[in-house]
């Protein structure tokens, strides 16, 4: 085990602790009938772990329910002086918050951060924040979740060769961090915690299966299946950033050719608004690159909603491509949603336009009928939450 299980933080000893804390996690206070009743269980075992729970500070017990006609009972809350780190590692960017055990955000700071410095930096700087954060809100820390930009070993709590994290392949970010704050500490892929920051927290919050879709510098989907993260056998499930859509495409990132990343996301709009600014045809784009040398994808948002006709195409073509590919996923998922989110999805309805489009004309109508594609309602902060939501189910979780 790792440096962090040798601490002090509050341990779940049994199986009824467990299934007490997540229920009262996912739905709020709640008195010790109502909980016996939602766990089927009896009404002495209940106070039992309620008072175990009460003592090694995990829960509290707050004033009246509102009475249903007989006598007031008290109410069962977590404690709400409980924190938990929740860390967002983007490509370009670094989110640190502290949640209550609830996972309900407290404060939250996001700064520019490029991943491609190699782990001890961007950790130094995630701890620097961690250190700011938690004074604006103090309390118990009983666990931390981090989200990592590349295929992550949930398991073993590191990144394996992430195409664009060079120095992090195998880094042990769980112990590293573990041992820096002697909590309990898991880590995922940035895209799996944000899908489980929208199923919890998100647009897709009554939706068991869910294909989540983030569009940033690259392109990544997560899988939630029956309420759970589909991470497949080594944890890369989701990476459609790489399927190929042409064997004779642009050179991707990652070495191949013709990937999905390697026409749309953040880095390849970038790549052909330049290329559209330097040609003339885009005026609003030619700005952009004058007055700083370069295009970025926000640039060719700004331009489409400008109405710039070069811009607009880029958008629609990438969309379609991306349509392609969800479409594929909505016949082989079959998911209750697609929801849409990352940096680049700020473009907007135009490509959510276009990838309702291509996923209407191309999947079956039993798949479809009823199948809303949609923006994240979270923007930033889905990726915290469900960062925060690991990192509770693990702290809540018998170690074994
Ligand atoms: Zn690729």
């Amino acid at each position: 085990m790792s440096a962090a299980s040798t601490t002090d933080h509050p341990m779940v000893e049994t199986r009824h602790q467990t299934q007490l804390l997540t229920l009262l996690r996912d739905e709020g206070p709640m008195s010790r009938v109502e909980l016996g009743e939602r766990l089927e269980l009896p009404r002495a075992r209940v106070a039992v772990e309620v008072g175990r729970l009460a003592e090694i500070g995990l829960v509290e017990t707050a004033g009246p329910s509102a009475s249903r006609g007989g006598r007031r009972s008290t109410l069962v809350r977590l404690d709400p002086g409980l924190r938990v780190l929740a860390v967002d590692v983007g490509a370009t960017s670094v989110g640190v918050a502290v949640t209550d055990a609830s996972c309900e955000v407290l404060t939250h700071t996001v700064e520019d951060c490029d991943v491609r410095q190699g782990p001890h930096p961007v950790l130094r700087r995630v701890a620097e924040l961690a250190v700011k954060v938690r004074e604006e809100v103090p309390g118990k820390l009983i666990a931390a979740g981090i989200g990592l930009p590349g295929p992550v070993s949930f398991a073993e709590g590191m990144a394996v060769a992430p195409p664009i994290m060079p120095g992090w392949d195998r880094f042990s970010v769980r112990d590293h961090l573990g041992g820096l704050w002697s909590c309990p500490v898991t880590v995922d892929n940035d895209v799996n915690a944000m899908a489980l920051g929208e199923r919890h927290a998100g647009v897709a919050r009554s939706t068991d299966d869910l294909v989540f879709v983030k569009i940033g510098t690259g392109i990544g989907c997560g899988i939630v299946l029956g309420g759970k993260v589909y991470r497949g056998v080594a944890g890369t499930a989701g990476d459609i950033g790489h399927i190929r859509l042409d064997d004779y495409g642009p050179t991707c990132a990652c070495g191949e050719v013709g990937c999905l990343e390697a026409y749309f996301g953040g880095a390849a709009l970038a790549r052909d608004g330049l290329t559209l600014a330097r040609s003339g045809r885009s005026a609003f784009l030619a700005e952009a690159a004058a007055e700083r040398g370069t295009v970025t994808a926000q640039d060719v948002g700004r331009a489409a909603a400008a109405g710039d006709f070069g811009a607009v195409n880029l958008i629609r073509d990438g969309g379609r491509r991306l349509g392609q590919v969800v479409a594929s996923l909505v016949c082989f998922i079959n998911p209750g949603m697609v929801v849409i989110g990352g940096g680049v999805a700020q473009l907007g309805h135009q490509l959510l336009a276009e990838v309702r489009g291509a996923v209407y004309r191309r999947s079956l109508p039993l798949a479809t009928g009823n199948l809303p594609i949609v923006l994240s309602e979270l923007g930033d902060t889905a990726g915290v939450i469900g960062a925060a939501w690991s990192a509770t189910d693990r702290a809540f979780t018998l170690s074994s």
